[in-house]
């Protein structure tokens, strides 16, 4: 009990010295130094040393050994605890290459430079890395991603009743769970190959941040908080904060994933995603030549080029188009 006391008067301590840092001018001696907290942070548990991570994210005279040593005592108890199967080699937070911050308090805290240094990137989304996929809910999909009464939707809402479950859909750690605005009740899972999936409207929360989730494991129960009409489960899929065409990754029909190895190409809506192993897209219903270069990530002239078109070109539903270059062939 005694121990408690001192860890909580030891983070009040923290706090201040953040709030402090802010309010007044720095002075060397308000740094925060190793030296006087290195007994407690030997104490601290790894959920503990997470917290304490985060709130110092932003403190600006925390002395960088600090952070080395708190990240080094994380590390040594993360590595000894049995559960981190899924990360292939370790990092602290799930996806951290990827993002480098982690953010507990807020639901969407990358800025717009970690999405336009990037171009792309590959993605692994087979088991092995987080798990194997599941469908948050199994219920009729009522809305899709898109523009949708002149404002961007930027997920996928599936119909349910309040109480039902909703599941973590990849294996990953929590990193936010609270009320935010429209949102309602909404819990943000980090995945360990480095997309973020989100559940909004919840009617219960039931998970907290820092807690590993396993795909598939209870996040909370559906409901209609926040701005819904009619209980539902918003869904969306990010990587570094930009939202994904859900359907761009999952058969909606099937619940299942469309492949494991994908390249996210960033373009002017945002990420086209290419399936490595797949050369040819089928066209269905509505597809453009305009359409099938976003989805996939690919200039047009390009697209046009690898399927050998001149001038404007009528597509036909079942048509194959190439999404490859020429030198990718459909051998294996
Ligand atoms: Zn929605």
């Amino acid at each position: 009990m005694e121990n408690i006391f001192r860890r909580a008067a030891m983070v009040l301590v923290f706090f201040c010295l953040l709030v402090h840092s802010n309010v007044y001018a720095l002075e060397e001696d308000t740094l925060l130094r190793l030296d006087s907290f290195r007994a407690s942070i030997e104490d601290m548990s790894e959920p503990e040393l997470n917290l304490l991570l985060d709130s110092l994210f932003d403190a600006p005279n925390a002395d960088p050994d600090l952070f080395a040593f708190i990240r080094l005592r994380a590390d040594a108890l993360h590595a000894l605890s049995p559960k981190n199967q899924f990360a292939g080699g370790f990092s602290l937070y799930p996806g951290n290459r990827f993002y480098g911050v982690w953010d507990t308090q807020h639901i969407f805290p990358y800025s717009d430079s970690l999405y336009k240094s990037d171009t792309a990137t590959h993605l692994d989304l087979s088991p092995t890395i987080s798990g194997d996929f599941y469908f948050p809910f199994p219920g009729l999909v009522t809305s899709r991603y898109g523009w949708r009464d002149s404002a961007f939707h930027r997920g996928i809402d599936i119909d349910l009743n309040r109480g039902d479950s909703v599941h973590a859909a990849f294996t990953g750690m929590v990193r936010f769970a609270g009320r935010s605005g429209g949102f309602g009740n909404v819990v943000i899972v980090r995945h360990y190959n480095g997309l973020e999936t989100v559940y909004a409207h919840l009617w219960k929360i039931n998970v907290k941040p820092g807690d590993i989730v396993i795909s598939g494991q209870l996040l909370g129960l559906g409901g209609s908080t926040g701005h819904s009409t009619g209980t539902h489960l918003h869904f969306e899929v990010r990587f570094r904060g930009v939202a994904i065409n859900p359907e761009f990754f999952i058969d909606l029909e099937n619940r299942t994933l469309l492949t494991f190895q994908v390249r996210l190409i960033r373009n002017k809506q945002g990420y086209g995603v290419r399936p490595e192993n797949i050369v040819y897209h089928y066209v269905v219903r509505g597809d453009t030549p305009s359409k099938i270069a976003q989805r996939y990530g690919i200039a047009l002239r390009d697209l046009k080029m690898w399927n050998g078109w001149t001038s404007s070109i009528r597509l036909r539903k079942g048509q194959a188009v190439r999404i490859q270059p020429p030198e990718i062939t459909a051998s294996r």
